[in-house]
């Protein structure tokens, strides 16, 4: 079934919705993203997704495209057009089109920002299978820029990771800068030593993961104890257990770090239970 997507001002189907070759997102990767989960219709976590979107448009002097009311009317508008049950909901803003290509930005009062929105259907992803057995991780450089706290459309060296781990028989690769991880292709990574789950701080390093932030308030809450410092492979490797999170993988297990097993090779429990938690408290404040 064809879906019905956002483009600027309009909800039109996939097939009719377009945007510009002069667009900046498309010639400069001038743009940034926000993917919010949605779980029996509703949307996770949707304030956190929303500041960080403010956020990451300041920091790169893009307009706000939108109100932040108009923003929700639009998610809530996809999911009912799509009868979105279990998905997510993929938000692009890019700095829009000036008609050219040239590297100065165009004047923000004539150029206004591109918004596109679509979703992607993922029936019972709750319940995804991997979530039971874990994943296997390799560790890869992390050469990307060093502005990693803004969720910009450069996605290329993500991408490859995700391909260098295929090509090693792995799910997904954790990047190690300076001996130290800094987090996965497309989440933030943990471990657990002893009791205490570890995770680095935030800062321009990594992105500031919406989903960290829920999990760690929830493990604080459940009285576990969390360090955030930088770790790195060598001690991943000899930890208890590891996972990552993601908006839209939640909390995953990983059971293999560069071909060594972590633990019996299955989930730890301080995983599982964290997705337990993860997602039975953001159920209930789903929007
Ligand atoms: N780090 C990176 C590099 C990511 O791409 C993502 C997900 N987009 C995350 C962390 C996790 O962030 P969130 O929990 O907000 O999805």
């Amino acid at each position: 079934m064809s879906r019905i997507v956002y483009v600027n001002g309009q909800y039109l189907p996939e097939a009719e919705a377009t945007v510009s070759i002069f667009d900046r997102g498309f010639l400069m990767a001038d743009g940034v993203y926000e993917v919010t989960s949605v779980l029996g219709g509703k949307l996770l976590d949707f304030a956190g997704h929303q500041v960080r979107l403010a956020r990451s448009l300041k920091e790169l002097d893009i307009e706000a495209p939108c109100s932040d009311d108009e923003l929700l009317e639009i998610h809530r508008e996809l999911v009912a057009r799509n009868d979105l049950t279990d998905g997510m909901i993929y938000l692009q803003v890019t700095r829009g089109n000036p008609g050219d290509r040239d590297f100065a930005f165009p004047d923000p009062a004539t150029i206004k920002p591109t918004l596109v929105l679509f979703t992607q259907s993922k029936p019972g992803m709750a319940d995804s299978p991997v979530a039971k057995t874990g994943i296997k991780v390799i560790s890869i450089e992390d050469i990307r820029w060093g502005r990693r706290d803004i969720k910009t459309v450069q996605l290329l060296y993500p991408s490859m990771g995700k391909m260098m781990a295929k090509k090693a028989g792995a799910d997904d690769a954790w990047m190690v800068e300076d001996g130290h991880v800094t987090e996965g292709t497309s989440n933030n990574a943990y471990i657990v030593k002893g009791g205490r789950i570890i995770t680095r701080q935030l800062s321009n390093d990594i992105l500031h993961g919406i989903t960290r932030a829920a999990v760690l308030r929830f493990a604080k809450e459940a009285q576990m104890v969390v360090e955030e410092r930088p770790f790195t492979i060598e001690e991943a490797k000899q930890a208890d257990e590891a996972f990552f999170t993601s908006a839209s993988a939640f909390v995953m297990p990983v059971v293999e770090i560069d071909g060594a097993s972590l633990g019996n090779g299955t989930p730890g429990p301080v995983a599982k239970r964290l997705r337990e938690i993860y997602l039975e408290e953001s159920r209930k404040t789903a929007i």
